[in-house]
């Protein structure tokens, strides 16, 4: 053997025995002396852990009922209900995502059993069960309860806007629609004189184009047709007010305003304790926030068993109504109402005429305005509309006056304070207090981290089902998910450390 070959086997056995020493062996083919255990997959406290044993005590009998004793054995509905919860904690709302990490990832093989559903078996549970996460969110509550985290002796409510599975481009009001289907009638007519051109010239014209793509074209347009129809069908069989406007994709969102844009939006309530514990949740298509403070605190009390004492919430869902509705269940609700908070501003933001610049006088039962002048009770006025019941007080003064147009766009300017007047101005009195300013601050910091985290860190900005039902549905499952998280970062880690 040459010299120089033997130097070489020399060097790469000195090589490999020096990789050797320093690093480990990489062997694939290496066998294990026991198989391993699932449970070897993942650690001791590891948030798949806590779903396993949260689920694993929740009643699934309903869904169960639902499987058939005959045919193929089914994957059990905990085994997918525990697939769903992991993965709307870690920020995964697609079940194609889902079936893949059954493959590659060892958390979700543990929850799978190694088994490998397949995508639309992952999705079909989510869309079949939806009504369940409803119930499945105060079974969760449940939990929280026992483990002391569900005390709702106070609660912070908050709204926010989440966007419908559905383009905004898409609502539109009964005109909007008729003109569509227009555009959409000459389109499709364009589109077939188009293939009957193709046909008659034989494909020369598109070379070798079979032809049918314009078919393809005209079904989709067609299919579109049909759904534009049926819209418009509803306009006229249900009475719908012409002016309305209509999402073609889903029928329940609304365009609403959130952050600068419109966009078809879905307006998530939320009501969390002051353990960052989101006790009651529901989804609505109406915009403001206004109505919503009673249904929240009657659906918070109803899930948790218990009498609320005190609610907090921003100016948008402060009216008349909801402080007397509140003052009625005996709860103390810490809400500015606009008009407090625009006096809160910097003098300079606020309008010279504000009406938070004209003063009441109890003992004559009047205003002063900012120059100085009466404006005495006029008469009562009452709005259904706004549920309103107020006093009107109007200034004689007016004509003369060199602020008039400032002041009022007629001629008289009124100032309307409604008999329940009291409520708020308790409320206001509330929260100028230093206790009230202290117990208001903890708004800001327990129910709108939970919409920064559900929004941003977990990149829930879309609902993934369409239709009021299923997005209700969903929305539970996102505060699962939230409720979840939270047992598992403030009591499991500490107690498997
Ligand atoms: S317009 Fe009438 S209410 Fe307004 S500042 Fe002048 S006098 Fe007062």
């Amino acid at each position: 053997m040459p010299i120089t070959i033997c130097f070489r086997i020399f060097t790469s056995m000195s090589n490999t025995n020096k990789k050797a020493l320093k690093f480990k062996p990489e062997n694939r083919e290496q066998l294990h002396l026991l198989p391993p255990s699932l449970n070897d997959y993942v650690s001791e406290n590891h948030l798949v852990r806590l779903i396993e044993s949260i689920v694993n005590e929740v009643d699934c009998s309903v869904i169960e009922a639902k499987y058939s004793d005959f045919g193929q054995k089914s994957y059990s509905p905990t085994l997918l209900l525990k697939l769903w919860i992991y993965s709307y904690c870690i920020g995964i709302y697609s079940g194609r995502k889902i079936a893949s990490k059954c493959e590659t990832d060892t958390a979700y093989m543990f929850l799978a059993c190694r088994y490998q559903p397949d995508f639309r078996t992952i999705n079909d549970f989510r869309k079949d069960n939806i009504s369940f996460f409803n119930e499945l969110f105060v079974s969760v509550l449940k939990v929280c309860n026992e483990l002391g985290m569900a005390n709702v002796g106070t609660i912070a409510v908050d709204g926010t806007m989440i966007r419908a599975n559905a383009s905004s481009r898409r609502t539109k009001d009964k005109e909007g629609y008729e003109k569509w289907k227009t555009n959409i009638e000459k389109t499709i007519e364009t589109l077939h004189k188009e293939a009957d051109k193709i046909i008659a010239e034989e494909n020369k014209k598109y070379g070798n184009k079979r032809g049918d793509e314009l078919d393809k074209k005209i079904v989709s347009k067609m299919k579109l047709k049909d759904k534009i129809e049926k819209i418009l069908k509803k306009y006229d069989e249900e009475k719908i007010d012409a002016k309305k406007k209509i999402n073609l994709t889903d029928e329940d969102a609304k365009l609403i305003k959130s952050k600068g844009r419109i966009e078809a939006n879905y307006n998530c309530q939320g009501g969390t304790n002051m353990d960052g514990v989101l006790v009651g949740q529901y989804i609505t298509n109406v915009a403001s926030d206004k109505e919503e403070l009673l249904p929240m605190v009657e659906q918070v009390e109803i899930n948790t068993d218990e009498k609320l004492k005190i609610v907090l919430a921003d100016s948008g869902y402060a009216s008349y109504d909801s402080y007397e509705k509140i003052d009625q269940k005996n709860i103390i609700v810490y809400m500015p109402d606009q008009e407090y908070e625009n006096s809160k501003k910097n003098a300079d933001e606020i309008h010279p005429f504000d009406p938070c610049k004209f003063k009441f006088n109890i003992e004559t039962n009047s205003f002063i305005c900012p120059q100085g002048k009466e404006l005495p009770f006029k008469r009562r006025c009452i709005n259904l509309k706004r549920k309103q019941d107020s006093a009107v007080y109007t200034c004689k003064d007016c004509p003369s006056c060199v602020f008039r147009e400032q002041c009022t766009k007629g001629k008289y300017r009124s100032i309307y304070k409604e008999t329940r007047d009291n409520l708020r101005e308790q409320a206001r009195n509330r929260l100028d207090s230093l206790e009230g300013k202290v117990i208001y601050q903890k708004r800001m910091q327990t129910i709108e981290p939970i919409w920064g985290n559900i929004k941003f860190n977990k990149n829930f900005k879309m609902f993934s089902l369409r239709g009021i039902e299923k997005v209700t549905g969903e929305f539970s499952l996102v505060s699962i998910a939230n409720n979840i998280s939270k047992i598992y970062n403030t009591i499991f880690c500490k107690m498997a450390s």
